[in-house]
């Protein structure tokens, strides 16, 4: 195992997974998605490791994220890059995860409200892309705003059954795809709704 991959376990290990919520705190430490109102989920922590580490993240890299949520994965991303533009739609969650970013002192996160389904052109090219909500299909948007050599995660899928994909652009552009595993997220809001 690479140095890089040893260090964000270690990371994740000791984060504290209840400081990402206002109920159910002391359900944290359990390895399953619980609920943060306006019917969306903090996700499985063992999910949030794998979809972060299937990025393979450099200190150097800008990342789009797709749906802020509590914030627990976005504080892992900016941890181990750059640079993180994230997204939320619902206006409570936006609010709250910033302010409990910002108490972590991350201070390279952009946060936008709104539909993030066409992600955030202003901003693209992006190095690595993190969906944390479920689409019928893999936005096109995202693949134009995915650099060349750049990898994207996102489940796909219905409401009933996903597939979490590891989706990456090569060099010359072209599009390779790898099932990751089987999932089941909240629906992504917008054009891509399931
Ligand atoms: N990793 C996050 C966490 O652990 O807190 C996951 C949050 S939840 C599974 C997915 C989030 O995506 C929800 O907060 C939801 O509101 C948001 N979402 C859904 N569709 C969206 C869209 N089109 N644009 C931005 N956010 C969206």
């Amino acid at each position: 195992m690479s140095e890089r991959r040893k260090e964000i376990i270690t990371y994740f290990r000791q984060m504290d997974r209840s400081f990402f919520m206002d109920t159910n705190k002391d359900l944290a430490t359990f390895d399953y998605a619980l609920p943060i109102g306006f019917e969306q989920t903090i996700s499985q922590p063992s999910l949030v490791l794998e979809m972060t580490l299937a990025l393979d993240l450099e200190p150097s890299q800008k990342v789009l994220e797709l749906g802020t949520g509590s914030g627990f994965q976005t504080a892992l991303l900016a941890t181990f890059s750059k640079t993180v533009y994230t997204i939320e739609r619902i206006e409570e969650l936006h609010h709250r995860s910033k302010d409990r970013l910002a108490q972590l002192g991350l201070d390279n996160i952009h946060f936008n409200l709104g539909d993030g389904s066409a992600g955030w052109k202003e901003h693209a090219p992006f190095d690595r892309i993190m969906v944390t909500a479920a689409a019928t299909e893999v936005p096109k948007e995202l693949l134009e705003q995915l650099n060349h050599g750049g990898k994207m995660v996102i489940p796909v899928g219905s409401s009933a059954s996903q597939e979490l994909q590891l989706i990456e652009k090569d060099a010359e552009g072209k599009i390779h795809s790898t099932l990751l595993n089987h999932v089941l997220f909240v629906p992504l809001k917008g054009k891509y709704e399931m």
